[in-house]
């Protein structure tokens, strides 16, 4: 087993993240040459004095490796990841963790960037490797799930837990850590999703990556404040082994690490800042204490993150950390914490064990086996089948050797029965019996030459022992199934508990009505897809619907849209993916092309040898010979399979770009209703601080959703110019035309009413009516510009 395990320190990379256009480059070297790659950042003379207070000007660092900005995101996943894939898919932990400020490229780095494919980061690559290996292997059976926990401010959340369709997620149950007396971790609430090949395993990420930037608001800028842990779990088995290697590995994109420069008497700016995440602060702590020698205590309870990661941190995984760094003049000095931080991390030893268990109904199943075979053996060797029962007859001579045993005034004289348990048993007792109910007997004794050879002896006792081992091996694994068994009833009845517990939830009057004011209940996913050209693969992430969105809202949408920066990246992949679209059916056609040419060679041979056949039965003196012909036939046929695997092979990268392509449109897409929700939203509340009378309505609490939702409910004939059927195409759309500047409203004015715009008479009701006007009306405005 020392094999099995590897001791190494956690291997510590740099990244550079490029400058952008307008950043000053601030003064740095790399020198990636042996025996240790290093980094100098060299800091003026003044700043050194104000900001880092010692009178150092140059910092110089150690690192595995350091990738400079033009490291492309494939060399990234070469050197850093691929590594570490491997030692997972041999059955070791590993954990890879991006550190460094917000902004740094951490996210761009462990999830890759939304808009190129070219650009995926290292969890879509690590799962595409993964699974790779995975197929290639027949020689086990894999199971994979992943897990996606994000931690904010100490509370854990499932992002893939289906129900975030249906719920925010501080509604969710939240995810919790318990440890077991064997102070190993669980963490309670955190769903394993299977994911039985990589795209499953990418929707997963999408969903999880959806579900967090749903849940992030402006004012909550989750991402760079919370931890996002991705965990694929595999486990294998060789067929009919009963051990069970399971191995994870974390993919972290952690808090930026940026900290609050604390200010020393003066005003001066001390060196000692403090993290604005406290939990990494509770992570550098552990690294300190981990750094030490002879520490016996640490910290790793004080935060969920230090918690969660324990393993990967002093422990049975393969760690590796990028630190990255952003060079520009401002960020030089979080750069120098960040590599201070990968110095102190580089000194941490891990001992990775290989995580191998015994399915105990495995191997009763296998130790049944086992002990027929020993018994056939035994039988084989005895020259008899054992039956359980010793016969009349065997008993009667057992009785006979007794007797005359007991009778026998040899000191040397011994009672040999042979090496058979049974016998010897039935001696004992018999002997028992007779010393406490001495009686005289009757029989006949019949003396019995046993004369079983010694060597028989020794192996039947031999495999005796080893039954009676096994035995007890079985018994122990039945009481282990036992509490197998239980701990799943326990599960279950977990489970049910949870699970009763959501439908309380769903069926609560007072539920539903926080979740129609939430603002992200005003668009669902599905209804965005109303706006995107449909996905099939979104279908897996049902939304409660709403309805559709209003037509003025629509129309809103659509200015929006046109005027929002993404819709280039939209449109640049919208080109894109027709143009992969375009080479996929190029080359499905060329498959069927050659498949075709292939079954028409095929048809030749056949027909050939058919010829060839009836040449023989006419001509039967002519010997069957190498036929050039069909051997030709067949050498076309061995060409165009390999340019069939050739075309296959583009195909199939092609499959993966297009559908990578999808989810980063989607994801855009996603991203461009959230904004118009707030743009939206913010239009709605402007509104309504230019007419505070409204707000005094008691009703009116919360204006903004509800406005967006009732607008859905205007009836037709209260907006006779909204007419849901075709609104471009409608006339009346143009009555409402409003002059622009002038914020009075001219609208077909119904008779009953006194103002010029229809109103009902509930405030509550025309507050929204006349929200939704006026937001109409900006629209409208904001569309005529460009014509004047
Ligand atoms: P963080 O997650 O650390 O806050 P991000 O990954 O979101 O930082 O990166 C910030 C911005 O910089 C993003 O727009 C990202 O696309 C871009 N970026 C980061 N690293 C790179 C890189 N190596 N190449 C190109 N763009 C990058
Ligand atoms: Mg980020």
């Amino acid at each position: 087993a020392a094999a099995a395990m590897v001791k190494e320190t956690i291997r510590v990379y740099a990244r550079v993240k490029p400058l952008g256009r307008r950043q000053q480059a601030g003064s740095y070297s790399v020198d990636n040459e042996e025996p240790l790659p290093s980094l100098e950042i060299t800091v003026p003379r003044d700043l050194a004095d104000g900001f880092i207070n010692n009178k150092r000007e140059s910092y110089k660092f150690k690192f595995q490796k350091i990738f400079d900005q033009e490291a492309k995101q494939e060399v990234i996943f070469d050197n850093i990841a691929k590594p570490v894939a491997e030692c997972v898919l041999a059955g070791y932990n590993g954990t890879i963790f991006a550190y460094g400020q917000t902004g740094s490229g951490k996210t761009f780095t462990i999830t890759g960037g939304a808009e190129r494919y070219s650009d995926r980061g290292i969890i879509p690559r690590t799962l595409s490797y993964i699974f790779d290996q995975l197929q290639k292997d027949s020689s086990k059976v894999y199971t994979t799930h992943v897990s996606y926990l994000e931690i904010y401010n100490e509370c854990g959340y499932d992002l893939l837990d289906p129900r975030h369709e249906a719920s925010r997620m501080e509604d969710l149950p939240k995810v919790t850590i318990m440890e077991d007396s064997d102070q190993n971790i669980h963490l309670k609430n955190l769903s394993l999703q299977q994911a039985t090949n990589e795209e499953e395993a990418l929707n997963l990420l999408f969903l999880g990556d959806t579900n967090r930037m749903i849940a992030e608001t402006p004012m909550n800028q989750a991402s760079s404040r919370s931890h996002c842990i991705f965990t694929i779990h595999i486990s294998s088995k060789e067929p009919g082994s009963a051990t069970i290697r399971r191995s994870k590995l974390h993919l972290v994109d952690l808090a930026g690490s940026e900290r609050v420069a604390k200010t020393g008497i003066g005003g001066h700016l001390l060196t000692e800042a403090k993290y604005i995440n406290l939990s990494l602060h509770y992570l550098e702590q552990v690294i300190i204490a981990l750094a030490e020698k002879n520490r016996s205590h640490i910290p790793y309870r004080n935060s969920m993150m230090t918690s969660v990661l324990r393993d990967s941190l002093g422990g049975n995984c393969m760690t590796t950390m990028i630190a990255m760094l952003a060079v520009d003049k401002r960020n030089i000095d979080e750069s120098i914490s960040t590599c201070r931080f990968a110095q102190r991390v580089a000194l941490i030893k891990n001992e990775a064990v290989l995580n191998e268990e015994i399915d105990p109904r495995l191997m009763i199943v296998q130790l049944k086996k086992e002990i027929q075979d020993l018994k056939d053996e035994l039988a084989l060797v005895t020259g008899k089948q054992r039956t359980s029962e010793l016969s009349q007859e065997e008993l009667l001579q057992l009785d006979e050797l007794i007797e005359t045993f007991l009778k026998d005034n040899d000191p040397d004289g011994s009672l040999d029965v042979g090496a058979d348990m049974r016998k010897i048993k039935y001696c004992f007792i018999h002997m028992k019996q007779i010393i406490n109910h001495p009686m005289t007997p009757d029989k006949k004794l019949l003396s019995q030459d046993i004369s079983e050879e010694k060597n028989s002896n020794e192996e039947l006792e031999k495999l005796k022992g080893l039954l009676q081992q096994r035995d007890n091996e079985i018994n122990i694994l039945v009481t282990m199934l036992k509490k197998e068994k239980k701990k799943a009833r326990d599960a279950l009845s977990r489970l049910n508990a949870t699970s009763a517990d959501s439908t309380v939830l769903e069926q609560s009057p007072s539920m539903s009505l926080e979740e129609s004011r939430s603002p992200s209940r005003c668009f669902s996913l599905k209804e965005a897809k109303v706006f995107s050209s449909s996905v099939p693969r979104l279908s897996f992430l049902p939304r409660a619907t709403g309805g559709k969105m209003s037509l003025g809202c629509q129309e809103a949408f659509e200015v929006f849209k046109r005027d929002h920066a993404d819709s280039i990246t939209i449109e640049d992949n919208k080109q894109l993916l027709k143009q992969r679209f375009d080479e996929a059916k190029c080359l499905g056609e060329k498959l069927n092309e050659v498949r075709n040419k292939i079954n028409h060679l095929k048809g030749k041979i056949i027909q050939r040898q058919i010829q060839r056949a009836a040449l023989a039965v006419s001509n039967p003196s002519e010997e069957v010979t190498f036929d050039p012909v069909e051997e030709n036939l067949r050498m076309q046929i061995e060409e165009e399979k390999k340019s069939y695997k050739t075309v296959y092979s583009h195909f199939k990268g092609l499959k993966v770009e297009i559908e990578h392509l999808q989810l980063l449109m989607e994801k855009v897409k996603m991203k461009l209703q959230k904004d118009f929700e707030v743009w939206w939203s913010e239009e709605a509340k402007k509104f309504q601080q230019e007419k505070p009378e409204m707000a005094t309505s008691p009703n009116t609490v919360t204006v903004y959703p509800q406005f967006i939702r009732s607008s859905q409910h205007l009836s037709p004939n209260s907006f006779p110019d909204n007419s849901r059927d075709s609104p471009y195409e409608d006339p009346a759309v143009k009555n409402i035309s409003v002059t622009s500047g002038n914020p009075t409203l001219k609208t077909r004015t119904p008779p009953n009413s006194s103002t010029s715009i229809p109103l009902t008479g509930d405030s509550q009701a025309d507050a929204d009516i006349l929200a939704f006007i006026k937001a109409r009306q900006n629209i409208l405005q904001k569309k005529g510009k460009p014509c004047q």
